[in-house]
């Protein structure tokens, strides 16, 4: 029989309450999708008998597949194995394996078993147990009818190999092929009017689109691994048309994209920060090697560093302010210069909450990347919180480098007219 649709149920009262965000929801439908099983719901339960029972039978009306995660623990308040139970209306019986690999688990471990872990020994009459190689509580796999029903534990470095060994067995074949290409710089609405004819439902693959942490993605998963030409060939499509903001395709970020292009140059950056506080270099530190092309850089964020650090103007910081064309060309400038490398890249802008002004209101930044050919100055105003707004100051700043090693003049999202 094949699976294709899922429902999917978080358990515990600790997921309810906000002390621990669900994240096996995602990580599940994920792991599903790249196998062409849909889920059709994702619900999240206290640790309750009655109601996960009254869950898992409503589940197994509408899908192949119910997979449950958490509440297998040893201690009362953890209740799956005795929902699950009683949704199949069966005894709870000891099962012998389990049982003794509880008891050689604690035994390699020099302890002896707590009387209450021989509840994880317990499993539904017509059920089976998964073996856990990295926890004591086993899964339990049971027949519900035509569905298919799958608890698992909770912490997350026990779940997840359980669930590959499930999925590999219930779902084998190869996965999914799909490609994500990653881009920066462009608004979704700008994006997606670009592949317009690409995104419309009727299209045999069509592209999504999903913007996460100001970077943008646009996905596209075949049915069969005979899809993949057709897969390349619509990526090739959307790369064309996002130029020159796209950087790189699937699990590559924007500084591992803008390291493998500075390597390939041959060329080094050094970095002067102010409103990023050290941001862009710790992106840049992200990329292993990145001491092949990063030197270092300064925190400049009060304006006597600027000057005695980076031998930025007093005259112009008095006359210009800190948030300005003239003193972000001579921070980058002065980085350049001290660090001897070859580009300079520099930030200075207003984060907030206060501290703006009608000149230069909360989001008001200025980023800069010197050459020797030269400075390209730009102004954005980002709208966002704090974090928000220096996130992104981050992110432009690479990217902005990127496009003066490609040599590409574009405008990237929220830059505004330096006149205005
Ligand atoms: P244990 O033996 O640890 O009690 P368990 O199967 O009872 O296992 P839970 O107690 O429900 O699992 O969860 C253990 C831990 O696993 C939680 O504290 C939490 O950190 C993590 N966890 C559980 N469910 C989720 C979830 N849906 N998303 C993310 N993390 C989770
Ligand atoms: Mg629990």
């Amino acid at each position: 029989m094949t699976i294709r649709h899922a429902v999917t149920l978080s358990v515990g009262d600790e997921l309810l309450a906000g002390e621990t965000l669900d994240t096996h929801g995602r990580t599940i439908a994920a792991a599903l999708a790249e196998r062409g099983c849909r889920v059709l719901e994702h619900r999240v339960l206290g640790d309750d008998v009655a109601n996960i029972a009254a869950a898992i039978l409503a589940a197994t009306a509408s899908a192949d597949l119910v997979v449950i995660t958490g509440g297998l623990g040893p201690t009362l308040d953890d209740v799956s194995r005795e929902a699950l139970a009683e949704a199949m209306n069966e005894p709870l019986v000891e099962d012998a394996t389990s049982r003794a690999h509880l008891e050689t688990w604690y035994a390699g471990r020099g302890r002896v078993m707590p009387a209450g872990n021989v509840r994880q020994a317990m499993r539904p009459v017509s059920a089976r147990c998964l073996e856990n190689p990295n926890g004591t509580a086993p899964g339990l796999q049971a027949r519900m009818g035509a569905a298919l029903v799958v608890v698992l534990p909770g912490p997350p470095r026990e779940m997840r190999p359980m669930l590959e060994g499930v999925l590999n067995e219930q779902l084998p074949g190869e996965p999914r092929p799909a490609i994500v290409i990653r881009a920066f710089g462009i608004g979704e609405s700008d994006a997606a009017e670009r592949i317009e004819p690409l995104m419309r439902r009727d299209q045999k693959l069509p592209v999504a689109t999903t913007v996460s942490q100001s970077l943008l993605s646009a996905r596209i998963r075949g049915n069969r691994p005979e899809d993949r030409e057709l897969i390349e060939s619509l990526a090739a499509q959307v790369e064309k048309a996002w130029h020159p903001y796209v950087f790189g395709r699937d699990d590559v970020t924007l500084p591992m994209a803008l390291g493998a292009e500075i390597k390939e140059a041959g060329r080094t950056v050094a970095t002067a920060e102010s409103c990023t506080g050290g941001l862009v270099g710790s992106m840049l530190t992200e990329v292993p090697g990145s001491s092949g092309w990063y030197p270092g850089g300064w925190v400049v964020y009060e304006n006597a560093r600027k000057i005695e650090d980076l031998g930025v103007a007093a005259e112009l910081i008095e006359r210009d302010g800190a948030v300005s064309q003239s003193v972000i060309s001579a921070m980058a400038e002065g980085a350049r210069r001290r660090a001897g490398s070859d580009y300079g890249v520099s930030t200075s802008g207003v984060a907030g909450p206060d501290g703006g002004s009608a000149d230069k209101p909360v989001g008001t930044v200025w980023i800069a990347v010197a050459d020797e050919a030269g400075i390209d100055a730009r102004c954005f105003h980002f709208p966002g919180g704090r974090s928000v707004i220096r996130d992104r100051t981050a992110k432009t700043a690479l990217q902005l480098l990127r496009l003066r090693i490609r040599g590409d003049a574009s405008d990237l999202l929220w830059q505004r007219d330096a006149s205005s």
